[in-house]
């Protein structure tokens, strides 16, 4: 190894590392959480329907549902499309857990789907390897942030019958031939966690053109019930019903306020992160060693993760160590995401193995996510593409 990489003890790049994400708040989402906590209504106030209505009117949905994160909205999705045991619903295996983790706590079995090779989307063809008789839905995931073929995904699903989610908690700010995420699927889940393009700490949203589909996740988080608090002191009855099954999954008030806050500046964040990707995109385009990922066609990406792929035959170093050299010159580097199908959870309770996914298995050894973030100064997107260069350099074949 070359001496002047940090971990073999030379100068870092950076002196501070720099994330690989980092939310951002200003004066005017405190003011507006402020504003809240000095309201009557701390939760199950008026500033939930009114985030909603703004988040539904910024994507073009007809309805947007506010949940306690995007697991939730996940979970709240497929409860509402009446999936349970027996059933089957097919998930991309690069994805977070949670894309899986909502279709288990339903009681019915995630089935594992390969992604395309060049940008890592499930694709209409992939998905369509994996249905049964069994299959009720499919559930996929606008990975890094581009939103999957759904035309293609939709042309399936009506082929077989199934029901189609998106999981676009990456994508938010993002479209396809000029029509927004959060349209693109029957069901649209967002996660509002702090690494996610919109924060409110924790959180998440589904938007939806279904007021029925609608209606029933408005039940789900909030115990099957059929009225909500602010509906009852409003008519000042103490009656209400469970009507069926549901969970304590409510957006608190001042989350909301942050998250709406927010939202007006969506655009130019997203702006931002795709300037950002642009530059390293010029960056990194010429590297042997570097692969970036491909982008689909008329699709405005969102940029919530920069992901490269490592060439590691032209490379004497596993991304494991290029990901702690990386980490020693100050760039905090992050890996996105080990298949899902890998977890011990999954492989016990559904003997999922390697071998299912290859293309998901082998684009996982090579992955790294850089540092992407609205906030980030040029001077921050400087040096991450300056310590990049110098450790690919430093560890070439
Ligand atoms: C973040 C994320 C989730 C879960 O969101 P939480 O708000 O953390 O529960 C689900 N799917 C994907 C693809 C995510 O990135």
């Amino acid at each position: 190894m070359t001496a002047h990489l940090a971990l073999a003890g030379g100068a870092p790049v950076r002196d501070t590392l720099l994330p690989y994400s980092r939310h951002l708040v200003d004066e005017e989402d405190i003011r507006a959480v402020t504003a809240v906590l000095r309201s009557d209504w701390l939760t199950t106030g008026p500033a939930i329907g009114a985030f909603e209505a703004a988040f539904a009117a910024a994507v073009g949905a007809a309805e947007a549902v506010a949940v306690s994160s995007g697991t939730a909205a996940l979970h709240a999705a497929i409860n509402a499309l009446e999936i349970g045991s027996g059933d089957e619903v097919v998930v991309p295996a690069m994805t977070f857990a949670a894309t899986a983790t909502c279709v288990v706590l339903q009681g019915a079995m995630p089935v594992f789907a390969d992604v395309g090779p060049d940008d890592l989307l499930l694709g209409p063809a992939q998905a369509e390897e994996r249905i049964s008789a069994r299959t009720r839905a499919i559930v996929a995931v606008d990975y890094a942030g581009q939103p999957c073929d759904y035309e293609g995904l939709w042309r399936v699903a009506e082929r077989h019958g199934l029901r189609l989610v998106a999981d676009a908690c990456h994508s938010l700010g993002a479209s396809d031939n000029g029509r927004c995420v959060g349209t693109l699927a029957e069901l649209n889940t967002f996660s509002l966690h702090a690494v996610k393009p919109l924060t409110a700490g924790e959180g998440g949203l589904v938007t939806t053109d279904d007021s029925t589909l609608a209606a029933r996740m408005r039940r789900f988080r909030n115990h099957g019930i059929d009225s909500d608090h602010l509906a009852r002191a409003r008519t000042g009855t103490w009656e209400y019903e469970v009507v069926e099954l549901g969970c304590n999954y409510r957006l608190s008030d001042a989350q909301c306020a942050l998250a709406a806050s927010q939202l007006a500046k969506l655009g130019a964040w997203v702006e931002r992160r795709r300037e950002i990707a642009r530059r390293y995109d010029s960056a990194f385009g010429g590297l042997h060693s570097l692969q970036l990922l491909a982008e689909r066609p008329a699709v405005r990406h969102a940029r919530h993760l920069y992901v490269v792929r490592l060439a590691l035959d032209q490379l004497r170093a596993d991304r494991a160590l290029v990901f702690r050299a990386l980490r020693a010159e100050g760039i905090g580097v992050n890996v996105h995401f080990i298949p899902v199908h890998l977890h011990p959870y999954y492989r016990r309770r559904f003997g999922t193995r390697r071998g299912q996914c290859p293309v998901a298995e082998a684009a996982y050894e090579t992955l790294l996510s850089l540092p992407l973030f609205a906030g980030m100064a040029d001077s921050d997107v400087a040096s991450v593409i300056a310590a990049v260069h110098k450790v690919l350099e430093a560890l070439a074949a």
